[in-house]
């Protein structure tokens, strides 16, 4: 199966200040690992142009797109006290929505099987009206909008496994039954969305998705959620696209997270949802702010998409938390869940 990898040099000149988690390391750190590992001649590079007028508009308000276009000529400015424009942060991120765009038209014309965009800033906190939580324009919001309106898909699933919730992906479609949303983050944590009773508003009523998780769950945990949750809900919508929202701050290692995924946790979450969902998949970058973590996370993520052997468990970690309490929410999911689906 061919995959496609697709990022770009400017997303590093985005600068958030000495100190900030969401550095240009980040994605540098990526780019190294792919580049040490054996992936790297099994996948198809692609450069993105920055995201069309139009998705932007189809996700923002005008208001904030000049915003933000205003501040980066300026020389830069503060969204929130965690979220930073700089000079080169609106071409950033209008490059990072383009590569997320590129990833769905790569994968809904055929060339590719499946497509990872490796971008910063992130993007699923970004709301129509306001960017929040280091993110500036929603990307994979944007990838869906391309989707819908470029190729007239109407069953788009977005599977967020980043710790947080994506409560600006869950804004921007909680009304549609075209785009189902799944989030798995973790409980009574930033940005504070993402209840269980969360599911959608309008016709929209059953497309999201919430299953928050108690801190501490692994990759044991997240794999009995997909089977019990994500994996029958996905086989019930039946996506034409499946989206992945992937951040990888829920991995054991990271600083912003209370969570203990591994990287063989993420290739084995990858491999189950692929074995349910054999469409065009593209994968877009959130969070992870563990370096090193991040960067063996991503090439897990990779090498699943590609079919390549999980790789080595890393020593030292177990699950933490009651197993019993994850069955317990996983039932709780289910039965919310059975008022809108028959799984
Ligand atoms: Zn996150």
């Amino acid at each position: 199966m061919s995959v496609a990898f697709i990022t770009h040099p400017d997303c590093l000149e985005h600068f958030t200040g000495a100190g900030h988690p969401e550095r240009p390391e980040r994605l540098q750190a990526v780019r190294n690992a792919v580049k040490a590992s054996d992936l790297e001649a099994s996948l198809s590079p692609l450069t993105p142009e920055p995201v069309e007028e139009d998705l932007l508009a189809a996700v923002h308000t005008p208001r904030y797109v000049e915003l933000v276009r205003r501040l980066s000529r300026e020389g830069g400015g503060q969204l929130d006290p965690d979220t930073v424009v700089s000079a080169a942060s609106f071409d950033a991120a209008r490059l990072a929505a383009g590569a997320a765009v590129t990833a769905v038209r790569t994968v809904l014309t055929g060339e590719n099987a499946a497509a990872f965009a490796a971008v910063r800033p992130p993007g699923h906190h970004a709301r129509p009206e306001a960017g929040m939580g280091f993110c500036l324009f929603n990307n994979v919001a944007c990838a869906a909008m391309a989707a819908q309106h470029e190729y007239g898909r109407t069953r788009i699933l977005i599977l967020d496994w980043d710790v947080h919730h994506g409560n600006g992906t869950q804004e921007i479609f909680y009304r549609s039954r075209a785009v189902m949303y799944v989030s798995l983050h973790q409980e009574n944590w930033y940005p504070g969305t993402g209840a269980m009773n969360e599911t959608g508003a309008g016709e929209g009523v059953g497309f999201t998705v919430n299953i928050p998780l108690p801190p501490g769950t692994g990759d044991a945990g997240y794999r009995h959620l997909f089977e019990e949750v994500v994996l029958p809900v996905t086989a019930a919508f039946a996506p034409e696209l499946l989206l992945i929202s992937a951040g990888y701050d829920a991995h054991a290692g990271d600083p912003l997270g209370g969570m203990a995924l591994t990287a063989r946790g993420f290739h084995a979450l990858t491999t189950l949802v692929r074995e349910v969902h054999r469409g065009p998949l593209a994968a877009v970058l959130e969070g992870g702010y563990a370096l090193r973590a991040l960067g063996h996370a991503v090439t897990a993520t990779l090498g699943a998409l590609l079919g390549r052997p999980a790789p080595e468990a890393a020593g030292g970690l177990s699950e933490e938390i009651p197993y019993a309490a994850i069955r317990a929410r996983a039932r709780a999911v289910r039965r919310v869940l059975r008022d809108s689906w028959d799984i």
